[in-house]
């Protein structure tokens, strides 16, 4: 039974207006409250002077032990570009099912790619990469439909091509599992 999700930033952290965006659009997504906690959550430790990059799996585990009430999600935001040691990088990574997840920012901005800035886009790609991982927190594994938020991506513009919105296989599973039933999704639309 998810019955809400705690948003805290992980050093090197974003700016707080991008969580605050982000948790108004969680809250109406998924239909269960969302708030961003004051703390803040130091993830140097995992960080790899070799490959200038930090290691997503510690960083989660270590999350995952923070102290939370029942039925709360932890969902930690960083500004670390993340790997597990065979991939190159990961855009976020989940327990599944669990109650921690962990999104970068690194790779949804478009400056990582040498274009000009678009916080639009930017907050448009955390909304759908936060839903993915919060998905798989509630046992949601990939899906095949491309639309689907549950889709395995690993470039920006696999992304941007999907929903911010689960299908409705997708979204019957998380129904079971807990998560309140939602009136029929709309398709993405722009910001938020
Ligand atoms: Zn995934
Ligand atoms: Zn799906």
């Amino acid at each position: 039974m998810l019955r809400g999700v705690h948003l805290m930033r992980v050093t090197p952290a974003p700016a707080l207006g991008v969580l605050d965006l982000l948790s108004a659009g969680l809250a109406k997504r998924l239909g269960v409250s969302c708030h961003v906690t004051t703390e803040e959550f130091d993830g140097r430790f995992a960080f790899d002077p070799l490959r200038q990059q930090t290691y997503s799996t510690a960083l989660l585990a270590r999350l995952a032990q923070a102290p939370l009430p029942e039925g709360i999600a932890l969902l930690g935001i960083t500004d670390a570009d993340l790997y597990v040691p065979v991939l190159t990088f990961v855009f976020g990574e989940a327990q599944m099912p669990g109650r921690a997840a962990l999104v970068s920012l690194a790779r949804l901005r478009e400056e990582f790619y040498g274009l000009p800035p678009d916080l639009s886009r930017l907050e448009e790609r955390l909304l759908k990469e936060a839903l993915h991982e919060l998905g798989h927190t509630q046992g949601l594994r990939h899906c095949d439909d491309w639309r689907c938020v549950m889709v395995s991506s690993h470039a920006v513009s696999k992304l941007d091509v999907k929903d911010a919105g689960y299908c409705a296989s997708c979204r019957r599973q998380l129904t079971k599992n807990g998560v309140p039933e939602r009136r029929r999704e709309k398709r993405w639309g722009g910001l938020m």
